[in-house]
């Protein structure tokens, strides 16, 4: 429960984040499904094999629509004709072989009829039904999981389907995930969510950020560790550690751009994962973490990334790109063994913790005072010149 002061300031970065995001141009009309395809890890038991992720357009998620999330840019759109997108979608999925992993993303949540009507729904999941899937994915909000909606997807899909459902988690601290990533969703809805997957043997994977808005490089470290520790112990089936890189269109883009916020490093998700994997393989809990958006390309809505120095970025990116295929502790031994350059270093002088540093809530309060400053500053400069009393 946050106190008055926190949900002032909630209120106050929703609305900033709300008027950044009404500046960023909408997907074009004809742009309506894009396939992407990688190896990966999926499946029941899980083995590596080829994933075909499709995105689809729609309006865009009504959560951000909302001011909801401060990291998050998966864009927006004009309305969708569903008839129109459905039939893009089956024509793209047509080289999809059998047994392969499918995961089908809009620009939010699949689940949201507000922004993906019923009948779409229906005809995606006839359409990758059609395709016997060894792995069918998909992201969703907790609250939108209900027993109708998930009865709907077992019935659709083959029994040997294994679903797979994506929540945000992003912090298991309610507080840092309504006040620094300004999503609200309670604790309760996701223990309901993995509830009811574990009911209908869907597998459930927590998406947890590294370096939300607010925290400094120790907190953010602190914080995911103590994440993946809690979502563990609430039942999720894999936990999937994101690394926030500085998006045009956000709250945190902006922030960057301010100087307000800085991206992680890639050795912070390597300490990350280590200590993870370190405290998974003790407890019986091997093989459960995954990671993703570690290596964005500086194109399209990326203004920053997480990063290391010219010497140490290939080897951490090829170390991670193993470690999503084998995530344990020995996949990070060659980073954990460089001696390269000084970037581990400097990233563990950061995740020493200072009494010196401000808690995440001042942190917010100046990104929030900095936004209206710079309103100020605008609206000043654009005044139209009066004349001056002589007339000059
Ligand atoms: S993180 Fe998910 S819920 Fe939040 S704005 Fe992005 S798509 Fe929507
Ligand atoms: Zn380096």
């Amino acid at each position: 429960m946050h106190s008055t002061t926190d949900r002032r300031l909630r209120t106050r970065l929703t609305s900033i984040n709300k008027h950044i995001r009404a500046d960023r141009p909408p997907f074009g009309a004809t742009e309506n499904v894009v396939l992407r395809r990688f190896t990966t890890l999926a499946g029941d038991p899980r083995r590596v094999g080829e994933m075909y992720q499709f995105w689809f357009r729609t309006r865009g998620c009504t959560f951000d629509r909302a001011g909801q999330c401060s990291m998050c840019n998966y864009g927006v759109g004009p309305d969708i004709d569903p008839r129109h997108i459905a039939r893009a979608l089956q024509w793209r999925m047509t080289s999809v072989p059998e047994n392969a992993f499918i995961y089908v993303s809009p620009s939010g949540s699949l689940l949201d009829p507000r922004e993906v009507p019923r009948e779409l729904l229906t005809s995606v999941l006839a359409e990758v039904a059609r395709h016997k899937p060894a792995a069918f994915a998909f992201e969703s909000r907790p609250e939108l999981c209900t027993p109708e909606i998930f009865g709907e997807i077992g019935a659709a899909l083959p029994r040997s389907t294994k679903v797979v459902v994506e929540l945000g988690v992003e912090s298991w601290s309610t507080s840092i995930r309504g006040m620094c990533h300004l999503k609200p969703s309670p604790q309760q809805a996701y223990e309901r969510a993995v509830r009811l997957a574990a009911e209908h043997g869907f597998d459930v994977i927590a998406n947890i950020t590294l370096g939300g808005l607010g925290l400094t490089h120790a907190a953010a470290y602190t914080d995911t560790v103590a994440s993946v520790r809690g979502t563990r112990a609430a039942g999720f089936t894999t936990q999937m550690v994101f690394p926030l890189s500085a998006k045009t269109g956000t709250l945190l883009g902006w922030a960057h751009g301010q100087g307000l916020w800085e991206a992680p490093t890639l050795w912070m998700l390597i300490r990350v994962l280590a200590e993870c994997a370190a405290e998974g393989e003790a407890t019986g809990r091997s093989r459960d973490l995954d990671i993703s958006w570690y290596n964005p390309g500086l194109e399209g809505v990326i203004q920053s990334r997480p990063d290391g120095c010219t010497a140490c970025r290939p080897v951490l990116v090829d170390v991670l790109e193993a470690f999503r295929l084998e995530p344990s502790a020995a996949t990070l031994s060659p980073a954990l063994g460089w001696s390269g350059c000084d970037c581990p270093a400097r990233t563990d002088r950061m995740l020493e913790p200072s009494p010196r540093d401000p808690v995440y809530r001042d942190r917010l309060v100046e990104i929030a005072d900095r936004w209206d400053a710079v309103q100020r500053d605008r609206d000043r400069r654009s005044l139209p010149l009066l004349p001056s009393a002589d007339g000059q």
